[in-house]
């Protein structure tokens, strides 16, 4: 396993294939003066997430919000065993909580992995919320496609725009709870933010602004052909 690292100010990576779990998403940290959790991995690497978050110099007691991009098994697994143990809030969108907090169709069959299921704290609902937690604040923008509830969030550091997007990438497909159409729309707006930094959910961080556009491209072209 590789080392957890700094994305930039504020950011740092904790959880990934290479860093926590090979089932696991990439997870991010920010130091919002409290500690932030995006996504939580596929279930089998709290402790890990754990040491990592330790390995940068931080202490998880200092966490106090997960916040959850949309209910996948690879995004959400650890999630009620971090809330239990750091009696975390978690934020997720409306749309998905249902699936996050019964464990229905968040695919954890298909991971070979047992699911338990999360209470979400605070529900998102519409398009746009925006919110500080600790110093910072968070938008969250609701782009359904990927899922029903999928959402993405952007923070400021450094004067730069830094989004996780997580799932960019797909899959849109019907099986796996997708929407093309509906992802299609959502791609274009969240390419509207413009961001200086994209935190993926499996490609890891990518940066400047042109590789960002480029990337989120890519899958939009692949989308409307
Ligand atoms: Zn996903």
């Amino acid at each position: 396993m590789q080392s957890p690292f700094r994305v930039c100010e504020k950011v740092y990576m904790v959880g990934s294939a290479d860093i926590s779990s090979g089932m696991d998403c990439c997870v991010y940290l920010v130091d919002a003066g409290e500690l932030v959790l995006i996504d939580a991995g596929a279930g089998g690497s709290t402790d890990k997430l754990i040491v990592n978050i330790q390995a940068l110099g931080f202490m998880p007691e200092q966490l106090t919000t997960l916040i959850i991009t949309h209910a996948h098994i690879d995004h959400i697994g650890s999630a009620a065993d971090l809330r239990d143990r750091f009696n975390l809030r978690v934020i997720a969108h409306a749309e998905d909580s249902a699936a996050i907090e019964s464990g229905k169709k968040v695919g954890a069959e298909h991971y070979g992995v047992r699911y338990r299921p999360c209470p979400v704290d605070e529900k998102l609902a519409g398009q746009l919320n925006e919110r500080f937690i600790g110093s910072t604040k968070f938008s969250f923008m609701y782009v359904p496609g990927h899922t029903p509830g999928s959402m993405v969030v952007t923070i400021e550091s450094e004067g730069k725009k830094v989004l996780f997007g997580q799932d960019i990438h797909g899959p849109y497909m019907p099986m796996w709870g997708g929407d093309p159409q509906l992802a299609a729309i959502s791609l274009e707006r969240i390419m509207q933010i413009e961001a200086d930094i994209l935190c993926e959910g499996h490609y890891g961080a990518i940066k400047p602004a042109d590789e960002v556009k480029q990337f989120i491209s890519e899958f939009l072209d692949e989308l409307k052909s």
